[in-house]
């Protein structure tokens, strides 16, 4: 059954059985037979029981054993009265009612009253009562009131009684008779019936296992079917044991009657065990996409960052120098807008590798790339150019500006205590962006101030012309 229409049926179940147990039924917590009424009971010795063997949730014929709503009251009832309500077994509704007809059973657990059967039955007050529901197509928007839908074929069980009383209500509507709810139910999903009427319990019931996703329940009817206890209308006191029977049982208990195989325990259980399963796979596997997805995200952002990264000093390759470039070379053309770039280059850097190796010449550069990365400001990018040569791309300074931080670098990287009291110095070439530059001929004047600083003395900051 559809969730929303599971809770749709609780709802009304919860409010609606409430509403029908108070105003239908007077209390009395004692039953007190009458003299004549203890004597006729004492005389019968049991009552002959004839149900549906297949109206379920209500009753049913199960290996022999009455279950259902109606079960359990004929055990409460039996109780009050003093004597066993024993099953007449049969095969059909059509059969129980025959036997009635032929007195060979005293009792119909639930029943409605018709003129038919008024012929060979007498009935008791009605110990339970439900609403009646109309469903639909599951396309088929709320309805809020049946007054809207007189027009339109609607579907109810042939022979029931509430058939009549709703063509008494509503003289135009147009109800077409179905020989059972599935058909009907069917005729719906067909389109040959607009809704189909019934029961609450009965609707909810059938919906479990079938229409589910085709059908739901779009609405209720004002009125509320009830069923009492069909009794021989040959034997006249026994009506009147049952209302006192049917009194003496208190409205919780009816409430937990009816709610016991509405909900909790029969098919529904099983129903809600299938619905964690499904949630649970389903669950399951949007964690998997999930965790895939995030996987695929990581690894691709991992694969991205190698793409632009240098391994041996972490900071940006020439890869992302060069895009970086051609970025900043786009938002500065035509609009005068200063950026700046600082090439560096170590100081004799041949050295080090001579005389301490390799490795420690890897250590120094990861060091320098460390200090450089540190001592930058958010925006300015700072990449490996190649060898122990360094670029930092300066958006927002102009070359005075960058000259100023390139200053800075070189003193903290003269002052730095490198591991085996290494000193080094680098030296930096500055190039402020001109009109129409493009990335070669600002490189390149970065490149010229660069060798001219190396010229110099090296440890030197020079500004391209
Ligand atoms: P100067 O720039 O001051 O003229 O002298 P230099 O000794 O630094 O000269 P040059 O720039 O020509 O040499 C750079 C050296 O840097 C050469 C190479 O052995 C070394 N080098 C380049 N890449 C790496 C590296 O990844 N690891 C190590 N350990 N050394 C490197
Ligand atoms: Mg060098
Ligand atoms: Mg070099």
């Amino acid at each position: 059954m559809h969730f929303l229409t599971f809770v749709f049926c609780v709802y009304l179940l919860t409010f609606t059985t409430v509403t029908v147990a108070q105003e239908a039924f007077v209390n009395s917590s004692e039953s007190h037979f009458t003299e004549q009424e203890q004597a006729y009971l004492k005389h019968k010795q049991q009552l002959s029981l004839c149900v549906d063997p297949n109206w379920m949730p209500y009753e049913k014929i199960e290996q022999g054993k009455h279950i259902g709503m109606s079960a359990d009251f004929m055990s409460l009832f039996a109780e009050k009265i003093g004597i066993p309500i024993v099953l007449k077994p049969t095969e059909t509704w059509t059969e129980s009612l025959l036997l009635g007809q032929q007195r060979a059973c005293d009792l119909f657990s639930l029943v409605l009253s018709t003129p038919e059967r008024e012929k060979f039955l007498n009935f008791s007050a009605p110990y339970i009562g439900f609403p009646l529901v109309i469903a639909t197509r599951y396309e088929q928007i709320f309805i809020n009131d049946i007054a809207n839908i007189l027009d339109k074929p609607l579907g109810v069980q042939k022979g029931y009684a509430y058939a009549e009383l709703l063509r008494l209500q509503y003289p135009n509507i147009n109800l077409v008779e179905v020989p059972s709810l599935e058909e009907g139910l069917d005729q719906v999903r067909n389109n040959q019936l607009f809704a189909m009427i019934g029961s609450l319990p009965s609707i909810a019931y059938v919906f479990k296992h079938k229409y589910i996703g085709e059908l739901k329940v779009s609405g209720k009817l004002e009125q509320l079917w009830h069923l009492g206890v069909g009794v021989r209308n040959d034997e006249a006191l026994l009506v009147g044991v049952f209302n006192k029977a049917i009194a003496s049982v208190d409205k919780q208990t009816r409430d937990k009657i009816t709610s016991h195989w509405m909900t909790t325990h029969y098919e529904l259980g099983t129903d809600y065990q299938r619905l964690l399963k499904i949630l649970f796979v389903l669950v399951a596997v949007l964690a998997f996409f999930l965790y895939q997805h995030f996987q695929l995200k990581k690894y691709n952002r991992l694969l991205q960052h190698l793409s632009v990264t240098d391994k041996l000093t972490n900071v940006n390759n020439r890869i992302k120098l060069d895009r970086q470039l051609e970025i900043l070379l786009k938002q500065a053309q035509g609009k005068h807008h200063a950026f700046s770039l600082i090439l560096l280059d170590m100081d004799h850097f041949k050295n080090i590798n001579d005389t301490y190796g390799h490795l420690v010449g890897d250590y120094v550069l990861k060091t320098l790339a460390a200090i450089l990365e540190d001592n930058i400001q958010p925006t300015d990018t700072l990449g490996r150019w190649g060898g122990e040569e360094f670029l930092i791309l300066c958006p927002e300074k102009n070359a005075l500006q960058a000259q100023v931080l390139a200053e800075h670098l070189r003193h903290l990287i003269a002052a730095y205590p490198f591991e085996h009291y290494i000193k080094l110095t680098a030296s930096f070439g500055i190039a402020g962006y001109y009109q129409d530059d493009e990335s070669d001929s600002l490189i390149k004047r970065a490149d010229d101030a660069l060798y001219r600083a190396k010229e110099q003395g090296r440890n030197a900051v020079v500004l391209a012309d």
